[in-house]
């Protein structure tokens, strides 16, 4: 490509409204631009980077044994509606009527429209098993659209679905897919890690989020300094911390007026937080949920909606509730004698003796409190992993990072083929429901964060199987016709090898163009300057600082070397 052809305007401030350095460097290279609040539009050379990225994700899935379909992105309401996601999805969904005011949305996801697909053509276990990919548009009207395309309102998803017979079968099915993304990111250069999630109330290993270690990640991700254990943090299990046992003493109602939070408790009766355990009450779909803590966690509610079999509504409880159900002023609950549906006792109360909780009385507390003898509850992992946490798998340090995630995998199970009514008939003549998984990549939130983990303070460093262009010749002295007459020749020749290039024929100061090679990334640099009287020409790789001197002859063969190395 001759750039003084090209669509391409760059800039050199930092444009308004862009925090993190993929979205400034993506405006600034001119690879997209905002159409309104988290809706951008590709321009040419975002687009080429783009569709490398779609074939790499497109080469591993057909690899994996994946069949690529595409679906309409516009969907009848009525299968949200047999699947019960119609009401669930909130907000988010972009809805609208057709002219006979039939309801429709914009899909956010594919799950229904695939489960409908499959329902009318999967008959027989002989079809079995079969994964189905697309890559497609999708629309979520997020809460917070920000970092430009990590978290935007329209974004392209690659979304496979797996149908098998039996759950062994989806096992096979998941591990195809989770080794597909480890080559798929490996590709992308992106250095990211399969990290454990929650994967409803259903629970067990089913659920794995591809995350890549971030300041700007919106999920905080569990790490081991030592072994290869990752989890999300709504995941993470614990275990808990054991205290030496101390006797038992005479539960004893003591006045604390005016000390509410953990701190003021603490200050006034002359203890640590970790001598207290809160009380936290919630109304999961009209029902109290109370949860009795260490003073110094944090409850993890995703662990408690697990545990309470999931629920659709889920939030702390307003004062008047808690008025009502501890009879005292918000400060004093306890879990002694409260009025609840569930009481869930996180297992790190059970290692600790003669503890402190509130007295359902204003202004009092009980002191000397046992779990066991004095209250009881549905004892488990409630509470979020911190710093100093040992790892589940091997006891080490667990650190804690935040991350983004570019791809999720997920054991389905049954819940859309049961609602929906995709059965097949198996080998022994029963109609069974098909065993789902979804597995989804965030196309344009992988090419974002290529960039979070590829750039320096001037511009985009793509990896070479990334980038729009992989060459961009220059000439020092645009009027001096031999170093032109050369820097198409070395052009014309490395595009009659399949390697895509640019040249800069543009009129304008070299150092304006050294700027913009940089800024929009391209791998390597040819420049035709004064060497050129001794036979030789400049090669550099961007990002680094040496510049090579090579022999014009050679040229070529030292392009081609580095595209071996991909
Ligand atoms: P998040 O928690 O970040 O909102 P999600 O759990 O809603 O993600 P999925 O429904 O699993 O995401 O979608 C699959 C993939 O699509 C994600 O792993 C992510 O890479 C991408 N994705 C999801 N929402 C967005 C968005 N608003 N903008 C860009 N990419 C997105
Ligand atoms: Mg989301």
């Amino acid at each position: 490509m001759k750039m003084s052809n090209m669509l391409l305007n760059t800039m050199k401030e930092v444009p308004a409204e862009t925090e993190t350095p993929s979205h400034i460097l993506m405006i600034r290279a001119g690879l997209m631009r905002r159409l309104a609040s988290g809706i951008y539009n590709y321009m040419p050379l975002g687009l080429k980077v783009l569709k490398k990225i779609e074939n790499i994700i497109r080469e591993e899935m057909n690899d994996a044994g994946a069949q690529e379909f595409l679906a309409s992105a516009l969907l009848p309401s009525e299968l949200w509606k047999e699947s019960g996601r119609w009401q669930v999805f909130g907000p988010e969904m972009f809805k609208l009527k057709d002219r006979n005011e039939r309801e429709f949305c914009l899909g956010p996801t594919h799950e229904e429209v695939i489960t409908d697909i499959v329902r009318n053509e999967i008959r027989s276990y002989k079809q079995l098993p079969l994964i189905l990919y697309q890559i497609q548009t999708k629309y979520r009207d997020e809460r917070r659209p920000r970092y430009g395309v990590i978290r935007s309102r329209e974004f392209i998803m690659k979304d496979a679905y797996s149908f098998d017979r039996s759950n062994e079968g989806l096992d096979i099915s998941y591990n195809k897919m989770y080794e597909a993304y480890t080559k798929i990111f490996q590709r992308c250069f992106i250095d990211c890690k399969p990290a454990e999630a929650d994967s409803g109330a259903m629970g067990g290993h089913g659920s794995a989020e591809f995350m890549v270690k971030s300041e700007i990640g919106e999920d905080q991700v569990v790490f081991c300094s030592k072994c290869t254990y990752a989890a999300n943090i709504e995941k993470a299990s614990i275990m808990a911390d054991r205290n030496p046992k101390e006797d038992k003493m005479e539960l004893l109602k003591i006045k604390t007026p005016n000390a509410r939070t953990i701190k003021e408790v603490g200050a006034f009766l002359n203890v640590t937080s970790e001598k207290i355990a809160k009380t936290l009450i919630y109304i999961a779909d009209g029902k109290t949920v109370v949860v009795v803590i260490r003073g110094d966690r944090e409850v993890n509610e995703t662990k408690i909606v697990n545990a309470i079999g999931g629920v659709l509504k889920f939030e702390m409880a307003p004062v008047e509730i808690v008025r009502d159900i501890t009879c005292a002023e918000v400060g004093f609950a306890g879990p002694i004698g409260i009025k609840c549906e569930f009481i869930l006792v996180d297992n790190e109360i059970l290692e600790m003796f003669n503890f402190i909780v509130g007295a359902n009385d204003t202004g009092y507390h009980y002191k000397n409190v046992n779990y066991g003898r004095d209250f009881t509850g549905s004892v488990g992992d409630f509470r979020n992993v911190e710093k100093g946490d040992k790892c589940p798998k091997c006891g080490e340090d667990l650190t804690i990072a935040k991350g983004i995630e570019v791809g999720h995998i997920f054991k389905l199970g049954t819940k859309y083929s049961e609602s929906m009514g995709a059965f097949f008939v198996d080998e022994d003549g029963g109609s069974k429901p098909l065993i789902m998984g979804c597995y989804g990549i965030g196309v344009n939130r992988t090419m974002a964060s290529i960039i979070e983990q590829h750039h320096d303070e001037n511009g985009i460093i793509w990896p070479l199987s990334i980038a729009p262009y992989g060459v961009v010749i220059i000439a020092a002295v645009i009027k001096n016709d031999e170093q032109v007459k050369l820097a198409e020749d070395i052009y014309t020749k490395l595009i009659s090898m399949g390697i895509e290039v640019l040249l800069d024929d543009r009129n304008e100061r070299t150092g304006i163009k050294f700027k913009d090679a940089d800024l929009i990334g391209i791998p390597i640099r040819i420049t035709i300057g004064k060497k050129m009287a001794e036979g030789k020409v400049e090669f550099k790789i961007r990002g680094s600082v040496e510049v090579e001197d090579v022999d014009i002859n050679l040229i070529v063969d030292r392009v081609e070397k580095e595209y071996t190395r991909i």
